[in-house]
């Protein structure tokens, strides 16, 4: 008997961490194009959303089709002309994920990447006060302290491990605000004196 449980919760573990998206997320991702919609606090059912707090990818929506068609979109939507941005959350597309793009500003290209399940693991030295501004918050800026020195943790998308990385400088700062999006925090709940 005691097997027999042991059994069936192993059974329950490994449904949880399968292909679990929802219609609502498969509906969003896949019918939308060629970009996202960007919920906004202007709108009442935007704002749920986007005060909601996320949660994480398993490896096998990592490794889904879905997955990278979210990638992708997403990507496509923050670097279009109507938004032009330097980083997204899942929330702001209406997909309560722990998953964001973020520009990559200390590199050459200045690419943009996308992680999931991206935490912050630690952060180093002291806050700088920055101006910042926000897709979901529409014609307004304010000014927020953040780290400038940050350590992040997220699965890789090729190898499904968890990668750590440090990251410096104004990066560090779009990080840390795309990653409160996650926990249904706004930039504004933040905005310093
Ligand atoms: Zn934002």
């Amino acid at each position: 008997m005691k097997t027999l449980v042991f059994i069936l919760i192993c059974l329950l573990m490994i449904q949880c961490h399968k292909n679990n998206w929802t219609s609502s997320e498969k509906n969003i991702i896949e019918t939308q194009s060629p970009v996202l919609r960007v919920l906004t606090v202007n709108n009442v059912a935007d704002s749920i959303c986007l005060r909601k707090k996320s949660i994480p990818l398993s490896p096998d929506e990592i490794n889904s089709n879905l997955y990278k068609q979210l990638a992708a979109k997403m990507i496509a939507t923050v670097t279009s002309p109507e938004q032009d941005g330097v980083g997204i959350a899942g929330p702001q597309v209406g997909i309560n994920r722990r998953v964001v793009a973020v520009q990559r500003f200390d590199k050459t290209e200045k690419p943009f990447v996308v992680y999931p399940n991206i935490r912050i693991i630690a952060k180093r030295g002291d806050v700088e006060r920055g101006p910042e501004g926000c897709l979901s918050v529409p014609g307004r800026r304010g000014e927020v302290m953040r780290y400038k020195d940050i350590v992040i943790s997220y699965t890789s998308p090729f190898t499904l491990r968890d990668t750590t990385e440090n990251i410096l400088g104004f990066t560090a700062v779009i990080f840390q605000h795309e990653i409160d999006h996650l926990d249904g925090i706004l930039y504004t709940d933040k905005l310093s004196e």
